[in-house]
């Protein structure tokens, strides 16, 4: 089992302020940052990133709202990162997540959902190069 993550911090919780308060929980559960970088996603690079949801109805407003601001994206490194970071996040409907969970606490609704994490260690290994090199890894 890999013992990395990929999270974003989504723009809701950027434009609420929440970035700063979602990164200490993080750090304070355990997680070691590997990689960090704020940018902006174009729409191209969203529907690429969430290719999987392309036939999903909701698609569409998933790549304006992935795009239309600043994100800060990460790997993180934990022992079973992958379940204890989903564990950490809460469910995808924060009125669904457990009590203490970021979504819980930071996450308006279903849609703007205050952060990602990956759900397989395939998929984190594939997130985490798509938005790092090798050389921004330490
Ligand atoms: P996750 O793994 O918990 O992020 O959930 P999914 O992989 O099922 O969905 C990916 C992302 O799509 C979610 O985190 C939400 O931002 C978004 N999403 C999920 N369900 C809906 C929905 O019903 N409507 C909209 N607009 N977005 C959704």
């Amino acid at each position: 089992m890999s013992n990395r993550t990929l999270t974003m911090i989504k723009p809701d919780a950027m434009k609420n302020g929440y970035a700063g308060a979602i990164l200490d929980m993080i750090i304070r559960d355990g997680f070691r940052i590997v990689a960090l970088k704020q940018l902006q996603l174009t729409p191209e690079r969203a529907g690429e990133f969430y290719a999987v949801h392309k036939a999903r109805p909701f698609f569409g407003e998933l790549v304006e709202y992935m795009s239309r601001g600043p994100i800060i994206a990460a790997i993180l490194e934990k022992e079973n990162a992958v379940t204890d970071f989903r564990k950490l996040i809460g469910a995808t409907d924060p009125v669904k997540a457990d009590e203490g969970t970021i979504r819980k606490k930071y996450a308006a609704s279903v849609a703007e959902n205050a952060v990602h994490g990956s759900d397989s260690d395939e998929n984190a290994k594939i997130e985490g190069d798509f938005f790092f090199s090798a050389l921004e890894r330490y």
